[in-house]
């Protein structure tokens, strides 16, 4: 591993060889050259997996069951079959409200999800109450945008099925008190996923200390391709998984009476996956390898904090970002977002406004929408000199 330089870790992403001021990361992130080149190499060569046995075959196959072990390895699960390809963090836990607890569900069943949720975290379970007669039960933030452990106690009950939360807010960067809401909920017998699409490329993740149920993630949010995902689930967890839809490559044996699934991960990947999205993955995960995570997001902390220490000092903004968050959302008094985020466009500032898909997180925060600046390891001073000029000009224009 190489010792962080921001220049050596800018350089390898070529959306930045031209002046680029991204700030958009945790939509989705840039991609550096080693991915893209891995990507184009399986597709010049080609190759299918676990169907043929040609030379080009099998090697693809052996790269795309080794990134199994690469996400293992990256998230600390005991097993690399434990690792069920999906196309996204979204995909992942539809998957598991569809496959693990729809067959699990009665009417007056109670699912325990935070207001902090992406709405990927929250529609599935809305969804699978409507078809099954379960309630939804909300874990509401404090005054401050966080959650209280307190909370989720006073919410707790024998109908309690699972515990749905994220491993850090999309909208301000909050990070939950893990470790603490899983022993909670495991006391009361509930199983725990845990939305990893932020906060597994901000902090180390370690699903066995935490001991979660289910963990899900996106690559493209790790410098990865868009596409690909995975889902973490813990082995009795995955014993009592049923798979929901039917194709190839997911039997042993198959007639018109039946059949005989393979063993998880494969019998919940039926059809040709998104091979060129896995062999991105392991390129990427190679390519992390390199980097000394730590000092990376020292550095991008260090990026936010200059960035939030500024704009602080505007007239009429407030900021909602967490402590030590790469993340910042922002709104001006009795200006509209919209407007600012137009005008902060023409300086060729990458942001986004809008609810970020977290509009119970707006309400509860009580804005209808924020502009948000997200902070990545190939930001640099110069992207916050041109976010706060470009945020200064457009709120002196406008008032
Ligand atoms: N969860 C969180 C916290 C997110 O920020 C996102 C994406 O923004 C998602 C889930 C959904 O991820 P994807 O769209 O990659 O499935």
């Amino acid at each position: 591993m190489r010792k962080f330089s921001p220049d050596w870790f800018r350089q390898q992403f070529p959306a930045l060889h031209e002046p680029n001021c991204y700030l958009d990361s945790a939509a989705t992130s840039l991609r550096p050259q080693a991915m893209i080149e891995a990507t184009q190499a399986y597709y010049q060569t080609g190759g299918t997996v676990h169907r043929s046995h040609y030379s080009q075959a099998k090697e693809t196959t052996e790269r795309y069951e080794a990134c199994r072990q690469q996400v293992a390895a990256l998230i600390n699960a005991a097993d690399a079959n434990q690792i069920i390809w999906t196309r996204g963090s979204t995909e992942s836990i539809n998957l598991v409200a569809d496959a693990w607890l729809a067959h699990q569900l009665h009417p007056g069943d109670e699912i325990l999800v935070s207001e902090v949720e992406h709405h990927a975290n929250l529609l599935p379970w809305l969804m699978l109450a409507e078809k099954t007669g379960a309630n939804i039960v909300r874990w509401p933030v404090n005054a401050e945008g966080e959650l209280e452990i307190e909370q989720l106690a006073l919410r707790l009950t024998s109908r309690t099925r699972l515990v749905a939360v994220t491993q850090m807010s999309n909208v301000t960067g909050y990070v939950p008190p893990m470790a603490d809401i899983i022993v909670l909920a495991h006391q009361a017998g509930v199983a725990v996923l845990v939305d990893g699409a932020q906060g597994i490329v901000h902090q180390a993740t370690d699903v066995q200390q935490w001991d979660a149920d289910f963990y899900v993630f996106s690559g493209h949010k790790l410098y990865g391709p868009t596409g690909i995902g995975v889902l973490y689930a813990r082995k009795d967890r995955l014993d009592e998984m049923r798979p929901i839809q039917g194709g190839g490559k997911m039997i042993s044996h198959v007639d018109f009476n039946g059949y005989r699934l393979l063993p998880a991960p494969w019998c919940f990947e039926p059809g040709t996956p998104n091979i060129a999205g896995v062999i991105g993955l392991a390129s990427t995960l190679d390519f992390h390898q390199t980097v000394d995570w730590q000092a990376a997001e020292a550095w991008t902390l260090k990026l936010a904090d200059h960035a939030a220490a500024q704009l602080a000092t505007l007239p009429g903004i407030t900021l909602f970002r967490a402590a030590a968050s790469p993340i910042i959302s922002f709104v001006f008094r009795s200006l509209h977002s919209a407007d600012l985020f137009t005008l902060i466009s023409e300086h060729n500032v990458a942001l986004r406004v809008g609810q970020h898909c977290a509009q119970p997180l707006m309400q509860a925060l009580g804005v209808h929408g924020t502009l948000r600046a997200s902070f990545a390891a190939y930001n640099t001073d110069d992207d916050v000199e041109k976010l706060v000029k470009a945020v200064t000009f457009a709120y002196q224009l406008l008032t």
